[in-house]
């Protein structure tokens, strides 16, 4: 049995895999992340013990655990080298959570966890590569070969939500200008359907933002009821997905493409016409293009793939 725990920003979930890779329990807490980081720590080493006792076996006869991080976690030393959502540098999270359980512990980013979740149990399972684009408050994602992440030798890599797509185009948070987060992110496409509810005083996206705040979903329902002006926003929002996918089709060639977030919710109704972008604007077009599916887990994905570390 391992034991994965899936650390947020606003909750600590984690759960247990059998051998044949099935979530036999789950927990979730709140992580809290204003407390010192050794208090939340305290927390996860706690969780994971109940979770072996849930499971009915004891922490020390579990395989391992598996910790995805918010943020750049460095693989070899154990440490949390920065994290936006908990506000950590330079953490010791191996080494202060091996106070509490006496077993292997392993540590990756959340979004490669995910990424590793859904190849080995969720909609990639059984391809031999993928890539997973999370869109949601950012655009995140983690790449798998051959059943390994791809972090790069300093674990820093798998960013792909900060490619540019625009160059000197909207302002990201990381910096720069222009990133695929900053058009192809649920964020993104609000500003883009405030933006064309301002142009467009009389259509039904502005009278929604009367009754409402925009979201992602209302934009989405606009579209489908007709709305030209959401149906505008929409269009171009696929468009910049797609020049992202395009992108990762091109250096990768992954055999799936992963797509997860809120925004996945949609399906066929963005899927489709990704798939029809992307088959016009890849490089190499005598090939068959990846599978390109919405991913299957939801929250596990997280908690399945940092067992499986
Ligand atoms: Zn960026």
């Amino acid at each position: 049995m391992r034991i994965g725990i899936d650390l947020g920003g606003t909750n600590i979930a984690g759960g247990v895999l059998n051998d044949s890779g099935e979530l036999l329990c789950a927990k979730s807490i709140p992580t809290d992340a204003q407390r010192p980081y050794s208090e939340v720590i305290h927390d996860m080493g706690l969780l994971a013990v109940e979770l072996a006792q849930m499971a009915g076996t004891s922490i020390d006869s579990v395989e391992s655990v598996g910790v995805g991080s918010p943020g750049t976690p460095h693989k070899e030393t154990g440490n949390i080298l920065y994290s936006n959502n908990l506000g950590w540098e330079n953490v010791p999270l191996v080494q202060e959570l091996g106070r509490y359980i006496p077993v292997p512990i392993r540590l990756d980013n959340d979004a490669n966890c995910a990424a590793l979740g859904e190849y080995a149990a969720g909609a990639a399972k059984g391809c031999r590569s993928a890539v997973m684009v999370t869109f949601g408050t950012g655009v995140g994602g983690g790449i798998v070969l051959d059943g390994k992440i791809h972090s790069g030798f300093n674990s820093a890599g798998g960013e792909i939500g900060h490619m540019v797509i625009v160059s000197g185009g909207v302002r990201c948070t990381c910096g720069r200008k222009g990133c695929w987060e900053s058009y192809a992110s649920a964020t993104a496409l609000i500003r883009m359907g405030n933006d064309a509810a301002d142009r467009n005083p009389r259509s039904l996206l502005a009278s929604m933002r009367q009754r409402d705040r925009l979201n992602g979903r209302l934009i989405f329902d606009a579209a489908q009821k007709g709305d030209a002006a959401a149906n505008q926003v929409i269009k171009g929002y696929i468009w910049y997905m797609a020049e992202g996918i395009t992108n990762l089709v091109n250096i990768f060639q992954p055999e799936a493409i992963v797509l997860g977030g809120g925004i996945c919710a949609q399906g066929d109704y963005i899927v489709n016409p990704i798939r029809e972008y992307v088959a016009q604007g890849v490089f190499c077009k005598q090939v068959a293009l990846p599978r390109m599916v919405t991913a299957t887990l939801g929250n596990d994905a997280g908690i399945i793939g940092a067992a499986l570390l």
